[in-house]
């Protein structure tokens, strides 16, 4: 049976250390990190998300600031605002809750706010930096995938490994992470063909697809590592009185029998990503104060 990844323990370790040195900027230099979020809409989901994200920053002994704007705000508020944040001293990582209402050019919103302020690693330069190896402020799923395949297997010089999905958010970055811990990889989409026999190559396979236990066991390498990324929500088949449950891309129960090490969902990258947040965001306070970044938290 394969080690089950527990990324909730790993990410409650994340948030233990982010709280330390949090109380220590505070004690030694009169400095709480502040992480701004804006939310356009009323989205049930990213509600849950932005209030949680809030809460946990406080926890964190950081100042949270929550911007809640209607789902017909126009562009150039939206960009007035932003502008406002990234003059702000108070402010150290700014991000804005995806998606956006079609009549907002989502782009151009991520690439107003200031690259040192992107916790979230989508503008343009950390885009940039981090495809050509250099210091950027990275995405937090992948981020949290990273620090889970190094804490599971140490160094992965030589792996192979096998993301599929190829969005902006998890799919691209996980590449350029994978490939700057010198893994040999590859990357596959809706338009790829025999999928499956790409899978089976995978030492590491990390499934980012959005579609429900898409990867079955057939699909994976005796001994593969697993990481899904996978938050699907479907019809609930056990007894409990609960309508849906959560599944990821990935069929755990078959892949669990010939992985070596697998992350549950939930409780494996989920908790990660928040835990990766507040991470950059700390790592956005101290480089903009000239401070060491708290090395566990980076890459
Ligand atoms: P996107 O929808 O943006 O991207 C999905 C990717 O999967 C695309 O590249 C798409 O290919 C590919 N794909 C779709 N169908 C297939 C298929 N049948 N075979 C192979 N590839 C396929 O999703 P995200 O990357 O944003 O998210 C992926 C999953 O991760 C979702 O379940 C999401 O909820 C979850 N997620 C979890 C997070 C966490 O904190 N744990 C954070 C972010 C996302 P193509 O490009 O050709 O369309």
């Amino acid at each position: 049976m394969a080690k089950i990844i527990d990324g909730k323990a790993f990410a409650n370790k994340m948030h233990e250390e982010i709280k330390l040195t949090t109380a220590k900027l505070k004690s030694e230099f009169n400095i709480t990190p502040g992480l701004a979020v804006i939310l356009v809409g009323e989205d049930p989901a990213s509600k849950v998300y932005v209030r949680n994200k809030g809460i946990q920053t406080k926890n964190a002994g950081m100042n949270s600031f929550e911007y809640l704007m209607d789902n017909l705000v126009k562009e150039e508020t939206l960009l007035e605002l932003i502008m406002k944040l990234n003059a702000d001293p108070k402010v150290n990582g700014i991000l804005c809750q995806l998606p956006l209402p079609n009549h907002i050019n989502e782009d151009a919103i991520i690439n107003a706010i200031d690259p040192n302020k992107d916790v979230d690693g989508f503008h343009i330069s950390n885009v940039g930096l981090l495809n050509t190896g250099q210091k950027a402020l990275v995405p937090c799923t992948p981020l949290g995938c990273l620090l889970l395949l190094r804490s599971h297997l140490g160094n992965l010089t030589g792996k192979s490994a096998v993301v599929v999905g190829r969005s902006n958010i998890v799919g691209k970055p996980m590449l350029n992470l994978l490939l700057g811990d010198n893994c040999t990889v590859t990357v596959v989409h809706s338009k790829s063909k025999s999928i499956e026999n790409i899978c089976q190559t995978a030492d590491i396979l990390i499934a980012a697809v959005g579609k429900p236990e898409m990867i079955k066991s057939e699909w994976i390498k005796q001994g593969a590592v697993i990481i899904d990324v996978g938050i699907n929500r479907v019809p609930n088949k056990s007894d409990s009185d609960k309508k849906y449950s959560i599944v990821g891309d990935v069929d755990f129960e078959s892949c669990q029998v010939k992985a070596s090490a697998i992350t549950p969902v939930p409780g494996g990258v989920g908790p990660m990503t928040i835990a990766c947040l507040l991470a950059n965001t700390l790592t956005a306070c101290c480089r903009s104060n000239g401070l060491d970044e708290p090395k566990n938290l980076t890459l």
